[in-house]
């Protein structure tokens, strides 16, 4: 390995060159892996190819990270950096990433298949959002002061864990990266953080710009790896004081079983998702159609809150059926490479994810259901798939139960309020659902008996920073963004003092 590699983009919609440290970032400098064989391939899923090697962690890169982030939180960072020159450093953090968006927007869409206008909008423009909003968060960490009595004060502190984990899934690799660091570092935490295998480009980049905003060495260190060892190791390093977690369900549990076998260490937990669309008789129907449609399909339908199951009332069944199916034709002629100017849905990630929303959409042939449109491969490079509607649906099948993660969904048609509810909760997730109606009352009523930590009247998916964002159920423990994150990673100190209390 020789630790950088440079990729030359000559596209249609952006031309440069980058090259990317592949090694780990630990106390500022890059490191190899210790076996210099221990790599992990990166793939262009457009493509198939591999895009480069990346070192591949193991416990004890874990353990060196670890030191040198309490070093540097002892020495500079934590309670001896005041929170105006954390917010000093996140803002110029904000301005390069700014000044390198189309780059970032590019690595994104070369290794996650992201069309490359929605990585620049969404994802690199939020993750600059996210590094200038807790910028204005890191002078604003406050506690309280109590009333006793005139001879006593009582106060309390909001302090950082110390060193805080941050593990992060392939979806949205810098965007949740970012919605980790940025809370994390404006509130004072020295971060070690492991990239997802798939998909750790963006995140390296990120490195460099972390370096040449000032952070001190140590602050923020990055692990490559996969979940076990590395991912393992953190969630299982004493001296990690709080982990924040976003992937699946199933690793999870075993997040939490992690720490309840170690030093109970706080966690948050953003999970998997089955989420509803629930569109009413008197919705607006070419609105409900185009935002269900987004809801779903958006990132290539690999989105934690996709939409997935959608329930029509049978008054506009058929319309909504006909206009959806107008809507998802239109989107299929603008599958492509995601440096094309049209494209709307790029490839899914990786070829072991393929074969597995393809799998998803055998059995819901095997179990009866219909495929309405799609449910093919589409072309013979890369990976992927169609825009996959089934209908003829039970809520016993799998693809009704268990979170798909591809452009795959199922419509099925509901007439009562009370019955679309309960089918709608029938589910061991609760991170979103969408509600489509004009009348507010029945938008509501229905937004409030929905299990569920997010809901959307008559949108879907149009996240904000400022507002909390997190799962009931299985699909998550604790909140991100907003001021939640801050008090996230953050931990409540009492201090009572005796101004004059004789015993
Ligand atoms: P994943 O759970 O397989 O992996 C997530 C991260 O955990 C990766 O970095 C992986 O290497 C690491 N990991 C794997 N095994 C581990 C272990 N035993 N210990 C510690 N770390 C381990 O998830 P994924 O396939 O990368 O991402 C897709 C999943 O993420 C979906 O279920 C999706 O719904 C979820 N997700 C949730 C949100 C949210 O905010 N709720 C957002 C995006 C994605």
């Amino acid at each position: 390995m020789t630790g950088s590699f440079t990729y030359q983009f000559d596209t249609p919609v952006y031309k440069g060159t980058t090259t990317i440290r592949t090694g780990h970032f630990i106390n500022g400098v890059w490191i190899q892996a210790m076996d210099p064989k221990a790599v992990i391939p990166v793939v262009n899923p457009t493509t198939g190819e591999t895009i480069t090697n990346v070192a591949a962690g193991a416990t004890e890169d874990v353990h060196t990270a670890v030191l040198h982030a309490i070093e540097a939180y002892k020495r500079v960072w934590g309670l001896n950096s005041p929170g105006t020159a954390r917010s000093l450093l996140l803002n110029v953090l904000a301005d390069l990433v700014e000044e390198h968006a189309d780059e970032l927007a590019a690595i994104e869409a070369l290794n996650v298949g992201k069309p490359f206008h929605q990585a620049r909008n969404m994802d690199v423009k939020t993750t600059i959002e996210l590094f200038r909003y807790y910028a204005g968060w890191a002078d604003k960490v406050e506690g309280k002061s109590y009333e006793t009595d005139e001879k006593k004060l009582a106060y309390t502190r909001k302090e950082p864990f110390g060193v805080v984990g941050l593990i992060v899934p392939w979806n949205f690799p810098l965007l949740i990266a970012a919605s980790k660091l940025a809370p994390a570092l404006a509130s004072g935490n020295s971060v070690v953080l492991k990239p997802s295998e798939v998909t750790p480009l963006s995140t390296l980049k990120l490195c460099e710009y972390i370096s040449a905003a000032g952070f001190p060495d140590g602050v923020v260190n990055v692990i490559n790896g996969y979940g076990d060892p590395v991912g393992v190791a953190i969630a299982r390093h004493a001296n990690i004081g709080k982990v924040s977690f976003t992937g699946s369900t199933r690793v999870g549990h075993q997040i939490m079983r992690a720490s309840s076998e170690t030093n109970l260490r706080p966690v948050t937990l953003e999970l998997g998702g089955k989420s509803p669309t629930i569109v009413f008789d008197d919705a607006d129907l070419k609105q409900a159609v185009k935002w269900a449609a987004q809801g779903l399909f958006y990132n290539s339908g690999q989105a934690c809150i996709a939409g997935s199951r959608i329930y029509v009332h049978a008054g506009i069944y058929q319309d909504f059926l006909d206009s959806f199916t107008e809507t998802v034709l239109n989107l299929e002629k603008l599958i492509g490479n995601p440096f094309a100017e049209n494209t709307q849905q790029g490839p899914l990630v990786s070829a072991v994810h393929f074969n597995r929303v393809m799998d998803y959409i055998k059995s819901g042939e095997a179990e009866g259901a219909t495929i309405h449109t799609g449910g093919t491969r589409r072309g013979t490079e890369g990976y992927f798939i169609t825009p996959t509607i089934f209908t003829g649906v039970t809520a016993s099948m799998k693809i009704m139960r268990e979170e798909i993660f591809g452009p795959v969904g199922a419509i099925m048609m509901f007439t009562t309020e009370s019955e679309v509810v309960e089918a709608a909760n029938m589910t061991e997730y609760g991170l979103a659902a969408n509600v489509f109606s004009q009348n507010v009352d029945r938008a509501l009523r229905v937004a409030h008996r929905l299990e569920s930590g997010s809901i959307w009247v008559n949108s879907a998916g149009d996240t904000e920073i400022a507002v909390p964002f997190g799962g009931y159920k299985q699909s998550g423990i604790g909140r991100e963004m907003g001021q939640h994150a801050i008090d996230a990673y953050t931990r409540t100190k009492a201090v009572h003092v005796n101004i004059g209390h004789e015993l």
